[in-house]
């Protein structure tokens, strides 16, 4: 028996563990945000060593996050996927482990019963599906797929600017050939303990997903943020909100939100640990591994 790789956290009766997909190596901070230069990831030492190193690059993940409630086991985005045409190159074609990753974890795909895509972007669909003797098929198909209908709405207009490669083709649309997505809204109730919340502004129709349970709380951002860094700099345009405005609107307001709670906040493509607290650092926030001290005062 390994020591367990995969991130694991208790809230109330609910368990929830993270699989990845892709992560490890630094990136510039430009790649996801114009304005992130070295010198202003090195302003804030707080983010080393876990999500920036010294020479100011920063530390991202793509995983997917297992949320167990009652009977039901839900996974919450489903990352890149392999044989998927993407322009991006460590995208392109990938070849990963993350299927039997996900079984060693304890979820064979067979057992999941809720696929669940905070939105409709490439990096949170790309496992609905997998290559079958050359066609996509359902990669888990004793579950139901719940896409945003709003989301779906925006990905299917006219108006909007493509994703990347056919990512609605190959990572959407077979799911609903096949009969098994269902459209909700954006505060959908998936059980007693788990419902989702719009954020909208990275895309229309994005949701994040709240779980309480037992007077404990953790919430799941999607790419409301991307980075721990957008708690102390919350408007950092990012190159991937559909809405500028909009996207910092729901940052801002979901930071004061969770500021100084006791509330678990699970970073869709934070590096590990991934998990953290909110806390109030005039001018703004910061990501903290430990929760607020519970000593009764307000
Ligand atoms: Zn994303």
């Amino acid at each position: 028996m390994g020591e367990d790789r995969f991130l694991r956290w208790q809230v109330g009766n609910v368990k929830i563990t993270r699989v990845a997909e892709l992560g490890g190596a630094p990136f510039p901070g430009a790649f996801m945000f114009p304005q992130a230069t070295p010198e202003l990831i090195c302003r804030h030492a707080w983010l080393r060593p876990h999500f920036a190193n010294e020479d100011g690059r920063l530390f991202g993940s793509i995983h997917s996050f297992v949320i167990e409630s009652g009977d039901r086991r839900i996974i919450v985005d489903t990352c890149v996927g392999n044989d998927k045409l993407r322009s991006i190159e460590a995208w392109n074609r990938l070849q990963g482990p993350f299927l039997a990753d996900l079984a060693e974890a304890g979820f064979p795909a067979q057992s999941i019963d809720t696929v669940l895509c905070t939105h409709l972007h490439v990096d949170h669909v790309g496992w609905n599906t997998r290559l079958v003797k050359g066609k996509w098929a359902p990669t888990f198909p004793n579950a139901r797929y719940l896409f945003g209908r709003r989301e779906w709405e925006h990905w299917t207009s006219a108006a909007a600017r493509h994703n990347d490669g056919d990512v609605m083709g190959d990572s959407v649309r077979p799911i609903i050939d096949a009969g098994l997505a269902e459209l909700v809204e954006m505060n959908h109730a998936l059980t007693s303990e788990v419902r989702l919340e719009p954020t909208p502004g990275h895309t229309p129709g994005h949701v994040s997903v709240r779980i309480s349970s037992r007077g404990e709380e953790a919430i799941i951002t999607g790419d409301l943020m991307h980075h721990p860094l957008q708690c102390a700099e919350p408007d950092l345009a990012n190159n991937f909100d559909v809405d500028t405005a909009a996207a910092r609107r729901t940052r801002r307001d979901f930071l004061s939100r969770c500021s100084n709670k006791p509330i678990l906040v699970l970073g869709t493509h934070f590096a590990p640990p991934t998990g953290g607290w909110v806390m109030a650092a005039e001018p703004a926030w910061r990501f903290e591994l430990a929760p607020p001290a519970d000593d009764g005062k307000p």
